[in-house]
């Protein structure tokens, strides 16, 4: 006979009545023991829902091992509930104890904890709530992420973690190497410089001139020394990149591709999306819903530093033509000014990568940056440069090296197409989609500076 393995989501809200009055078997976690004499309600949890199941056990099976983060298997009956909070419950007839939780030094014990103390328990941290609804809604959006792609015909390609081009030219890479002393790097296992990618960008590109829609969904590091709540030293990013497409095409995808997650997480986490509206950011089911119910609002960047000169606020840094957008500026178009999702298109050529497309006008490059309210960017992405001769000038005029970019000028020299992609930061759509104030907070193991425990 197979034996059937109950998980507390599926008893609660796959087929409930099916299992009345029958006898099954769960396991889970004790959260809580209310004693009532002759009886004790018992709450199980066992991760797979937010939910606890309520068991009702006669005194006659409880032991002072039954506490708080005790695991355990429970044998019973499921019965409808009289309580008003639950719908059903288990009659225990047996219970066995997997593993002891000593009361007196299990951290878990108090009911809430700061994140920043969470932190230092990662190993415990995903028994609690919040952790858990964390887990189970970055898992929601990883699988939408692959269901709308997939849907649209774009192939999963992966790209390499261990990259021997600085791609960017940004000093924010971390090494990779075998030797205690790298001064001599053609002893060293690859023979030249390697690091852990920060984009699978341009080898995301290759795949694009070739098999036209593509994305990459993996980790990528950056060796940015930034204590903010929105970096991470490894975060994992998705990175689409479309073949005979321009920036509206781009725009279309990104946009399309939030609203679908967002939509997906409503319908299938919705409960974990309650417990945030409730305990971390008040309305938050409304404001997704509203995301998804209206369009963007699109400005360029010299449009956003128009409005952001006349704002009637002060900011730290300063607002001239030609300067970068700081997370304050990105705050408050989409959080004050447009009151929702912003696309910035057009940015002054000085502050964005090599590879951005040149506009006519010679002084802005077809880039777009979708900023979000409470965080900011979100998504960065352009449409790429085509043509072979201005990229050359581009990556000479950087001083980059040209040796180092020559699979990606052929790129451009053997059937060119226009083609456009963006990344969008994980990380910061859990953010987003959990109302989380920090980015340490919705990934299981951080990694910032100073900590690389775990
Ligand atoms: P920021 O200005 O916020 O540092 P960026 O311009 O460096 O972002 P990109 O290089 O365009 O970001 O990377 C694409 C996306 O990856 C960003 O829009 C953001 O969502 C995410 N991202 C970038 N850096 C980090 C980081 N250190 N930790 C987590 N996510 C990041
Ligand atoms: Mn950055």
């Amino acid at each position: 006979m197979l034996r059937m393995r109950y998980r507390i989501k599926n008893i609660l809200y796959k087929d409930p009545e099916s299992l009345l009055d029958k006898e099954i078997t769960v396991s889970g976690w004790i959260r809580t023991v209310r004693d009532q004499k002759s009886f004790a309600f018992i709450e199980l949890n066992d991760g797979s829902c937010l939910a606890n199941l309520q068991i009702i056990a006669d005194s006659a099976l409880l032991s002072p091992d039954l506490t708080t983060g005790a695991s355990v298997a429970i044998t019973g009956t499921l019965k409808k509930s009289q309580g008003k909070n639950q719908s059903l419950e288990l009659a225990a007839q047996k219970i066995h104890l997997y593993g002891r939780c000593d009361p007196t030094s299990y951290p878990l014990q108090k009911k809430r904890h700061s994140f920043e103390f969470l932190r230092t328990i990662a190993h415990l941290r995903p028994r609690t709530n919040t952790q858990g609804a964390v887990a189970r809604v970055r898992n929601g959006l990883a699988f939408a992420t692959h269901l709308f792609f997939q849907k649209r015909g774009f192939l999963y390609v992966h790209t390499p973690l261990i990259t021997g081009s600085d791609c960017e030219g940004g000093g924010e890479m971390f090494r990779v190497t075998t030797l205690n002393d790298s001064k001599d790097l053609s002893k060293d296992f690859f023979g030249k410089a390697a690091y852990l990618t920060v984009s699978g960008q341009l080898e995301g590109e290759i795949y694009a001139c070739a098999l036209s829609d593509i994305y990459t969904f993996g980790p990528t590091f950056r060796a940015e020394n930034s204590n903010t709540s929105r970096h991470l030293a490894e975060f994992w990013m998705i990175e689409p990149e479309m073949a005979f497409a321009d920036l509206q095409d781009n725009m279309e995808c990104a946009e399309s591709y939030l609203k679908f997650c967002l939509n997906y997480v409503l319908e299938h986490c919705f409960d974990d999306l309650q417990f945030f509206d409730q305990f971390i950011e008040k309305g938050l089911v409304e404001r997704l819903r509203a995301v998804t119910n209206s369009s963007f609002a699109h400005l360029t960047y010299t449009e956003a530093l128009e409005i952001l000169k006349k704002a009637p606020q002060k900011f730290e840094f300063p607002v001239d033509w030609g300067a970068d957008l700081q997370s304050e500026h990105e705050r408050y178009l989409a959080e004050q000014y447009c009151k929702k999702p912003v696309i910035i298109t057009d940015y002054t050529a000085a502050i964005k990568s090599f590879y951005m497309r040149a506009n006519d006008d010679g002084k802005t490059v077809a880039a777009m940056d979708i900023l979000v309210p409470k965080i900011g960017e979100i998504v960065g992405g352009s449409q790429r440069e085509d043509r072979k001769d201005l990229l050359e000038r581009k990556i000479e005029t950087l001083g980059l090296k040209r040796e180092d970019y020559w699979w990606y000028l052929e790129l451009r020299e053997y059937g060119s197409v226009p083609h456009a992609g963006f990344g969008l930061g994980f990380e910061r759509l859990v953010l987003f989609v959990t109302g989380m104030e920090n980015i340490r907070d919705v990934i299981p193991f951080p990694r910032y500076p100073g900590h690389v425990e775990f």
